[in-house]
């Protein structure tokens, strides 16, 4: 009989990837924290759908996918916002790929402004997109994961989720009820093999940054240098979270080592929050 103590299938026929066979679906998938997200998830084998506004964004960001990882990858535009464009996009991907067994709630935006300025209109917009966004998509692809009896949601939250701060209000508020959703469906969803977390970046290198650096230069009169370091100062570790932590965060949030971790809020901001 052949000697097969600590044998494991990557020795011989290369690194195991953990995801194969898996169908991730990715919302605002094509730059940023959802870009990285992708990557980490194609690198260990899961076959993806990219989902958001400018598909052409996804088509690119789909393109260098296939081509580094080998993976299948489609595309589907729709504003998370429009519960209507949601369920269709979703019918569409799983028309093409098959059903998803991953779903990350990653589109966002961020918009700040003063409380009293503030009006209804500006308050729906973000939670629209930052809240029942998330909401239309898990409720697309949750009968599946049932039947399936296995799945995971992860919701890209943020600090602004745990945590109080100015001018942020609505951000805020749909943050922390993203947070809220998230342990709610989690105990939902406890008896099966479905996980539900939330993970929560601090401030973190993508757009959404350079565009606050924008604001603050332009409505304060200060200089790039004095904005970034003001930001900065929020994080012990005095910098910027770079994307692909949230995508290494991710992949092992959809690994079988993960199994016991539900309704989480997984912070990775520098120890800038010890809740
Ligand atoms: P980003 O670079 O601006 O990317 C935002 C993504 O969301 C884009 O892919 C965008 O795609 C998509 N999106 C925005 N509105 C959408 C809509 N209505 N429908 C569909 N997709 C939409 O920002 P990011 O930093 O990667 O942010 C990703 C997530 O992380 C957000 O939820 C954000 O709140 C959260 N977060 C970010 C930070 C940070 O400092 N960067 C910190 C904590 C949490 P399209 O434009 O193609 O639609």
């Amino acid at each position: 009989m052949p000697h097969t103590w600590g044998y494991s299938p990557g020795m011989i026929d290369g690194p195991v990837k953990s995801l194969a066979g898996k169908h991730a679906a990715i919302t605002g998938g094509g730059r940023g924290i959802g870009a990285a997200i992708a990557e980490a998830l194609a690198e260990q084998g899961a076959k993806l759908s990219l989902l958001g506004r400018n598909v052409q964004v996804l088509e690119a960001t789909a393109s260098r996918l296939r081509e580094d990882f080998g993976v299948d990858v489609c595309c589907a535009g729709a504003d998370v916002g429009d519960e209507a464009q949601v369920r269709q996009a979703f019918a569409d991907i799983k028309a093409r790929q098959g059903t998803v067994d991953i779903l990350v709630n990653n589109a966002g935006i961020a918009l700040s402004s003063p409380f009293l300025k503030s009006d209804a209109a500006f308050w729906k917009k973000i939670f629209d997109v930052d809240l029942m966004g998330a909401v239309y998509a898990a409720q697309a692809v949750l009968p599946d994961m049932q039947k399936a009896n296995w799945g995971r949601i992860v919701n890209i939250a943020s600090t602004a989720g745990l945590t109080g701060m100015a001018y942020v209000t609505a951000y805020c508020a749909a943050k922390h009820g993203m947070v809220g959703f998230t342990r709610a469906l989690a105990i939902e969803l406890a008896k099966t093999g479905i996980t539900v977390n939330a993970v929560c970046p601090g401030y973190t290198d993508t757009d959404i940054v350079a565009n606050s650096l924008d604001t603050i230069t332009a409505k304060t009169g200060r200089s790039r240098e004095e904005a970034l370091a003001n930001l900065l100062s929020h994080n012990p570790q005095g910098r910027l979270v770079q994307p692909f932590e949230v995508g290494g965060t991710l992949a092992w949030l959809c690994s079988d080592a993960a199994n016991s971790v539900t309704g989480q809020s997984i912070v990775l901001a520098g120890g800038e929050l010890m809740p």
